[in-house]
């Protein structure tokens, strides 16, 4: 049903770049539109569990796994005090049927670049969507003033998405009275891949390696009431991030003291949108379900988002009709993840340490009771 037919991405993120590439797979001719002048990206840590790793398999990518991560070994969970175990999995063994890595950003971009462009898709860098147009065919405008046409358009635009708000008006984003670092050391390689979070009164940190333990990437997020832009391109005095973490463990706090940079940015809430599509238009990924990041779940959302367009699309007859199935099979799912990430948001930063005992426990019998 896609053979031939027209799609336009907007935005050349993980989701972006994955939609193109599920629907180019189909047989519809992709183009994605990136506002950035090149495809580079600067982030950093990324997780892809199993159910990311699945899609990246499904996709093609299964050989390419090993460049974009290294699987992960075990997931800790650590009280600040002590820094002893409140929980730990051993992923080695959980013997799932996919694989969960630890990835750079920069690593699994440019592996969905390179399979979308031997797909065929094409990449227009340099191209800033300012809306939609309509008529016989749907399509978007630049702020240039080009046009561009097509069957269908996908808005993979982000949290910031500037074609949201014309399918599904949304109240503005709320700052959730929490700021977050991240950051990057250069290591010996060779740690163990583990991912560790430590959580502590009123905050938490998250610290696994990367490639290969060259790198080891750290989240760290604070309660705090006072923010003013939503950008996390924010370059902080990495003192302040060694500060508010002094109490947490001295492994950590001498692994951030050799900081010598470090990202900060205001944590803000936006709800998933409550529409997704409008004619043959189709919100993906951020642009339809930005989640805080608290379970490591919104580029696997993005990338799940990405091959169920494609199913539905191919499987469908009609494009509204592929585009309305592809809503209806996901928007429960992600409105679940965001609110499961919300929830640790809570569990992660109790402060009375009654109640943050209370909690471990709980989390501890949860993790024996699992079913295997
Ligand atoms: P984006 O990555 O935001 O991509 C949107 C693209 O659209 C960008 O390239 C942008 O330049 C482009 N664009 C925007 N506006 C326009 C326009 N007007 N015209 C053209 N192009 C445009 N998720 C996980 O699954 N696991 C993790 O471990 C994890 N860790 C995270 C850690 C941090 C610190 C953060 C901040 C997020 C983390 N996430 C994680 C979440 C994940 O990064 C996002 O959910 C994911 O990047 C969303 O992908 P996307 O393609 O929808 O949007």
């Amino acid at each position: 049903m896609l053979i031939g037919r027209q799609a336009i991405v907007v935005g050349a993120g993980i989701g972006g770049l994955a939609a193109a590439l599920s629907l180019a797979q189909r047989g519809a001719s992709v183009t994605v539109l990136e506002q950035a002048p090149a495809l580079a990206e600067a982030g950093a840590g990324i997780q892809i569990s199993p159910n990311g790793t699945a899609v990246l398999e499904a996709l093609g990518l299964g050989a390419a796994l090993g460049g974009i991560g290294q699987p992960l070994a075990a997931l800790r969970m650590r009280d600040f005090a002590r820094g002893r175990d409140i929980l730990r999995m051993n992923v080695a063994t959980a013997k799932y049927r996919h694989p969960w890595l630890l990835a750079h950003r920069a690593d699994l971009l440019a592996a969905l670049e390179s399979a979308a462009r031997a797909a065929g898709v094409r990449i227009e860098t340099g191209a800033v969507v300012a809306g939609l147009v309509g008529g016989g065919r749907t399509g978007v405008s630049l702020e240039d003033g080009r046009e561009f046409r097509a069957g269908v358009v996908i808005a993979a635009d982000g949290a910031r998405s500037r074609l949201r708000p014309l399918i599904d008006p949304a109240p503005d984003p709320a700052f959730r009275r929490q700021v977050a670092w991240r950051a990057l050391l250069p290591a010996a390689p060779g740690a163990a891949p583990e991912v560790q979070l430590i959580v502590g009164p009123g905050r938490h940190l998250v610290r696994y390696p990367l490639r290969g333990g060259r790198l080891v990437n750290f989240v760290a997020v604070l309660e705090r009431p006072d923010w003013a832009a939503e950008t996390w391109q924010q370059q902080d005095d990495p003192a302040h991030l060694q500060a508010a973490f002094a109490r947490f463990p001295e492994e950590i706090t001498a692994e951030l003291a050799r900081l010598e940079t470090a990202h900060l940015w205001g944590l803000f809430r936006r709800p998933a949108a409550r529409r997704w599509v409008q004619g043959r238009v189709a919100l993906l990924g951020d642009a339809a379900h930005a989640t805080l990041p608290f379970l490591a779940q919104g580029a696997v959302m993005a990338l799940e988002d990405a091959w169920v367009l494609g199913e539905s699309l191919a499987g469908s007859d009609g494009v509204e009709a592929g585009l309305a199935l592809y809503e209806a099979r996901r928007r429960a799912r992600c409105r679940r993840i965001v609110a499961a990430a919300d929830r640790n948001a809570l569990a992660y930063h109790l402060a009375l340490p009654g109640l943050r005992q209370a909690a471990h426990a709980g989390l501890r019998l949860g993790e024996r009771l699992r079913p295997g």
